[in-house]
């Protein structure tokens, strides 16, 4: 058992788009950090700006993640606190975060994370489609292993969730219909929080069809219904 009076890590949601949605206690606990993790400093450097932070910056990034998780840990065990940021919402959702996580609980340390902006819960949401129960699956490979992971959700009776991006979008949706079936339901949310948030509701089929003609910009999360157990 451990407690959480005082976190040596803080994992802390930024906005996905609509800088309101950074809430009171994210700007709370980034003023009081010590030092301020980001994947990007200069992303990060003027949303802290926005916010009238002014902490000392690290960049922390999937190239940097290995090398860097001892350092922080012993810096922690020496009396540091930080704050783990990303260019946008939930840190170590399909973002860098996870080895420092697993790493500061080994050394027997804590963190916390704050509950915060993240895509994929207003998605699921959005898409109308069963959330009892979900599958999160991020990002499906680009070429090796991309049909295996496909093939392996052919059975999946849970609503599921992937992170996608414009230009492979309908390539996506495709490969999705051949493998559970054009008519399966499904959500495309694109431009979350943003002026321009679009949710394309229909069959697999009918999404395809529309983004022949509408063309495809910003950031998506595409939900895909379950199989139903039934049919
Ligand atoms: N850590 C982030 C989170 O908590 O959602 C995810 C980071 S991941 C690198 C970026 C992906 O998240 C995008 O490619 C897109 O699939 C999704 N995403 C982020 N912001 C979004 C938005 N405003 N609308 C739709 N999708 C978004």
């Amino acid at each position: 058992m451990s407690q959480d009076s005082h976190p040596n890590l803080f994992i802390v949601p930024t906005p996905i788009g609509n800088l309101q949605d950074i809430t009171l206690r994210a700007i709370e606990v980034l003023k009081q950090a010590d030092v301020i993790l980001a994947e990007d400093t200069r992303t990060s450097g003027i949303l802290l700006k926005h916010l009238n932070i002014s902490r000392p910056l690290q960049s922390y990034h999937i190239f940097n993640e290995h090398k860097a998780v001892e350092k922080l840990v012993e810096r922690m065990k020496g009396g540091e606190h930080f704050a783990l940021i990303s260019d946008a919402g939930t840190p170590a959702i399909s973002d860098p975060g996870f080895l420092l996580v697993r790493a500061v609980i080994q050394a027997g340390l804590e963190v916390q994370c704050l509950p915060g902006p993240t895509a994929f819960v207003p998605a699921l949401v959005n898409s109308g489609l069963p959330n009892d129960r979900f599958v999160f699956e991020g990002f499906l490979p680009h070429k090796k292993g991309r049909k295996t992971r496909i093939e392996n959700l052919v059975e999946e009776v849970r609503t599921m969730i992937f992170y996608e991006s414009t230009h492979r979008i309908q390539k996506t949706l495709v490969q999705l219909a051949e493998a559970f079936g054009e008519d399966r339901q499904a959500c495309v949310s694109r431009e979350l929080t943003k002026l321009h948030e679009e949710n394309a509701r229909g069959t697999l089929k009918e999404l395809i069809e529309y983004y022949q003609t509408h063309p495809v910009k910003g950031e998506i999360v595409l939900v895909v219904a379950g199989k139903n157990p039934k049919a």
